[in-house]
């Protein structure tokens, strides 16, 4: 099968019939009750049961054979460099070994990793601009990388974060990774970046690698970045009385990264259902990074919180879907019409002890993918990476 490598859409309509399960994205409503979705040019046109919904014309059709469907998967933390190349662990082609993840969708905290960062004003803005235009023209396996994400530097003013949206930033890289590491500094140039419609995230915890920093809560409390990045630590974790006050002392996002530290991942997802909270809490794997770059990283983080945190799989695949798009602005991560056609289809894996799909997640396995689409695209059948799938959807002839 032929990789998508630019934003391309699919032309014509898309028909997906016979699936099983299909989750929403959604917490409050996980489950629709469906069995069949149509797109038409790479959006959700109609859900609902076969007979209700109109089939006719499809350009592709496609057989779930009873597969359940999720909104495609969102990272929402990860260091791109250029390409599908990361100097991190120096491997390429991780991109599109997370799109066989299930991943769709990507959130650059900042392009940290590119050999000989600029850390001058006018270097740190070129970077930014030239990452959003690169990754918004190339797309290794399709999948969407939101890029161009500068860390903010001490002597940015006002009208840096102004040029910066004005050229089509969106984002802030984690601030704390570069000379920024006090929370009042922190909090004028968020402030700034918020007024002019740009998105920041806070490195969260002990310092990531040599050369990053240590934050604590009351830093990011007062920086009030709109994402605590990675909430349990990159990897070293805040003491959890710490995390405890980040999840009731305000109401920002709260990302939990496969790269931190797993007690404080369970202890964060615990202390946001106790506080009511579940619509802050999103995923990322904070990867490429020193522990690695994991392709099922968005998978084990679901399997891991819903098996010991005790928590319906339905409900933490929203929190890798539809909270993060919200969260982060995305049209994907939710199946309603209107939203990108961004899709992966799965089954309970071969031998799992699990009844069903939910049901082998809720006991700590991977589900098998047997089909991932972007923008009604279908970019990969049976998937590489994940244990093989009971069953596979077909494109019919
Ligand atoms: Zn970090």
């Amino acid at each position: 099968m032929a990789l998508a490598a630019g934003p391309e859409t699919q032309q014509g309509k898309l028909v997906i019939s016979n699936l099983g399960v299909v989750l929403s994205g959604m917490l409050e409503a996980p489950i629709l009750e469906a069995d069949t979705i149509v797109a038409e040019h790479g959006r959700i046109t109609a859900i609902g049961r076969r007979a209700d919904c109109d089939t006719e014309g499809a350009r592709v059709s496609i057989d779930a054979h009873g597969c359940a469907l999720a909104p495609g998967l969102i990272d929402s933390h990860v260091h791109p460099v250029f390409g599908d190349w990361t100097p991190r662990q120096n491997q390429i082609n991780w991109i599109d070994a997370f799109m066989h993840g299930g991943v769709t969708s990507m959130v650059s905290a900042g392009e940290v990793h590119l050999p000989g960062r600029p850390r001058d004003i006018v270097g740190v803005k070129a970077l930014a601009i030239t990452a959003q235009r690169a990754f918004s023209n190339f797309r290794p396996g399709g999948v969407k990388l939101h890029a161009g994400a500068p860390v903010i530097e001490k002597g940015m003013e006002e009208h840096d974060f102004a040029e910066l949206a004005q050229a089509g930033v969106t984002l802030l890289g984690e601030v704390g990774l570069g000379t920024v590491k006090a929370g009042y500094e922190a909090k004028t140039m968020v402030a700034w970046a918020r007024k002019y419609g740009m998105q920041s995230t806070i490195h969260t915890g002990g310092p990531s690698v040599p050369g990053s920093g240590y934050i604590d809560a009351d830093t990011v409390l007062e920086a009030d970045a709109d994402i605590i990045g990675h909430i349990n630590g990159g990897h070293t974790a805040l003491p959890l009385r710490q995390i405890r006050c980040l999840c009731e002392g305000c109401s920002r996002g709260i990302e939990i990264v496969h790269n931190g530290n797993e007690l404080a991942a369970l202890s964060a997802f615990r202390y946001a259902r106790e506080l009511n909270q579940m619509q802050r809490v999103i995923l990322g794997t904070d990867s490429p990074a020193g522990s690695g770059v994991q392709p099922l990283g968005i998978l084990r983080m679901i399997a891991l919180l819903s098996a010991l945190g005790e928590a319906p799989a339905e409900i933490v695949f929203a929190c890798a879907t539809g909270n993060t798009a919200r969260l982060r602005k995305l049209d994907a991560g939710i199946i309603e019409t209107g939203r990108a056609a961004d899709f992966v289809l799965m089954d309970r894996a071969q031998h799992s002890a699990g009844t069903d799909l939910l049901d082998s997640v809720r006991q700590g396995d991977l589900p098998g993918i047997g089909m991932v689409i972007i923008d009604g695209i279908v970019r990969c059948g049976r998937s590489r990476n994940t244990p093989p799938a009971e069953r596979v959807p077909e494109i019919l002839p």
